[in-house]
Order: structure tokens, then sequence, then C-alpha cells
């Protein structure tokens, strides 16, 4: 089936009805996530490396994709509570499916810079890996570009803490936000995924070629791992492949999917 065609459409204004509705979501288990997984494509024949966890709130029957509901849960804060379920769930699921075979298997999960904001959230993510038996170097944490603004000692010292515990932090989105360069040497960074607008942007677009050319090289030679975001067609693949790029995450190869669809792939 078709998860899309669940979507509503909606728009990302916070109406207090959208507010109370949401604030009770968590207690009323009416969150789910998808998971959309990252192939690794640089070495031969692509293979499934990872998932990335990506958070729905079915509300009256109906799938809410992320962008219309997460402004408001980082407008009221909910986003810190709720990104520790997200976390909790992900990293469970991750290793159930570790565990039923598939060891490799890496779990990113996004998190909001609210949530780097709080103050233990490093120990949290120690106390959810060691509870459900992840490894620490199976988790990679998303940071979007457009999000990161703290920089903060509290901040730095959060990442360099989840780093010394082994899990991967991953700049998302990167080139749409302030595309402040100076984020990839300041924090410590092993990931860089490239925003799709300029993967699956318009084929023919000279530009888009080379800015994607250009991230694909800047990660690769700071000793970054790259991911490529929004690869819909064959050409993108052969395109990032052909410019070094290590992994991509797209609808030509598989759409966010429910874990029991996902886990349909694994064989
Ligand atoms: P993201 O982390 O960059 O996730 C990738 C988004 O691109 C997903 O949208 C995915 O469905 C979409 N996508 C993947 N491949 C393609 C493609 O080939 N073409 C196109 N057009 N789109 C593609 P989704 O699931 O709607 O999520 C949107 C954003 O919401 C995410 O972007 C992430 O920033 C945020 N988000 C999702 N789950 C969470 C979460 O648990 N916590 C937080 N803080 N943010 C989340
Ligand atoms: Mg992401
Ligand atoms: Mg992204």
């Amino acid at each position: 089936m078709n998860q899309s065609a669940l979507y509503v459409v909606s728009t990302p204004v916070a109406s207090t009805s959208l507010q109370s509705d949401l604030g009770r979501a968590l207690e009323r288990d009416q969150f789910e996530l998808h998971y959309q997984p990252l192939y690794r494509v640089d070495q031969g024949r692509p293979y499934i490396a990872g998932v990335e966890a990506l958070l729905r709130w079915r509300s009256a029957g109906q799938l809410v994709p992320p962008l219309a509901f997460i402004p408001t849960l980082e407008a009221t804060g909910q986003i810190v509570p709720v990104g520790e379920w997200v976390l909790q769930r992900a990293c469970r699921q991750v290793r159930d499916w570790q565990l039923a075979g598939q060891g490799q298997l890496h779990c990113s999960v996004n998190v909001s810079s609210l949530q780097l904001e709080q103050v233990g959230f490093a120990a949290s993510v120690r106390r959810v890996l060691q509870a459900c038996g992840l490894p620490s170097a199976s988790l990679i944490l998303e940071i979007t570009e457009s999000q990161w603004v703290s920089d903060s000692a509290q901040v730095k010292a959060c990442l360099d803490e989840l780093v010394s515990m082994g899990v991967r932090l991953a700049l998302d989105d990167f080139g749409t936000g302030y595309s402040a360069l100076s984020c990839l040497l300041r924090f410590p960074l092993s990931i860089l995924k490239v925003d799709r607008s300029f993967v699956s942007g318009q084929p023919q677009s000279g530009k888009l070629h080379a800015i994607c050319r250009a991230i694909i090289g800047l990660g690769c030679e700071l000793g970054f791992e790259v991911v490529a975001e929004g690869v819909e067609e064959a050409v993108h693949l052969d395109f990032i492949v052909g410019q070094g790029c290590h992994y991509a995450q797209g609808y030509l190869l598989s759409r966010p999917l429910p874990p029991t669809e996902l886990q349909r792939l694994f064989n």
C-alpha cells in the first residue's frame, strides 16, 4: 500500500486545537515510526546499511507527516519527551532486527536542537542504549543543519560526550541552512547528508550538479561519510555514485515504511 496516500493535507499553523491534540498524543499512543533504509552504494551491489526512523502522528485515523506537527512540538517543548520516545522505540526496533539477523544494521534518529540543549541528554541516550542493548556504534543522531544554532559550551560538551560513548553524529539537510562550514570543523561530526534539493532537483541543472558534486567532495575530503538524500531516479543514483558518495537514501530505493513492511526488504 502507498503510505503517502494516507497523509492528510495540513499546514504547520499551530492552532490551539492542534496544540491540545498533540499534547495528548504521546499518552494516547498516537505516534508511530516509519523507517527508511539507507543503502551503501560505493561497494558494488547496494545493500541496506541502516535505517532512519521518521516520526508520524496518527490522528483521527489519518497519518500526519512530521513537518505538519514537529514545529508545534518544538514550539511547546514537547519535542523533548516525544524525541525520547522516538529514541527508545527506534533503538529497540533496530536491536530486534540486529538480533533477528541484521547484525550490522545502523539506527539513525533525528534529534532537535532543543533535545541537545537539555542537561543530561547524553546520559539519557546512554540509558536508552543500555536498556535495549543496542551498541553505541550502531546509533547515529541526525542534527538538521538549519536548526543548528546553539554553539554553547554545554551543547559542545554534550556532543563530545555522545561521541566518546561511540555514538556518531550526522549533519542533516546540508546546504539548506546557514551552510556554516565552520560547523564542520567545530562539531564532532562523522556523517554529512546532502540535502535532497541538490540531489533530485532539476536533473538537467548544471548548477545543482556542481553544488552536489562540491558537497560530496567536501565531505569526502574532510573524512566524513556522505549520504545523498532524495535519490528518486536512477540518474540521481548514478551521479552520486560517480562522485564517490558512500550512501543513498530516497524513493528510488524505498520510501519510509512501517516496520513490518520494511523488514521484508532485508531478505
Ligand atoms: P529528514 O530527517 O531529512 O528526513 C528525510 C525526509 O525526506 C523524510 O520526510 C523522507 O520521507 C523524505 N524523503 C526521503 N526520500 C525522499 C525522496 O526520494 N524524495 C522526496 N521528495 N523526499 C524523500 P519526512 O518523513 O516527512 O520527514 C521530514 C522531516 O521531519 C525529517 O527530515 C526530519 O527533519 C523531521 N523529522 C522526522 N522524524 C523526526 C523525529 O523523530 N524527530 C525530529 N526532531 N525530527 C523528525
Ligand atoms: Mg534525517
Ligand atoms: Mg534530511
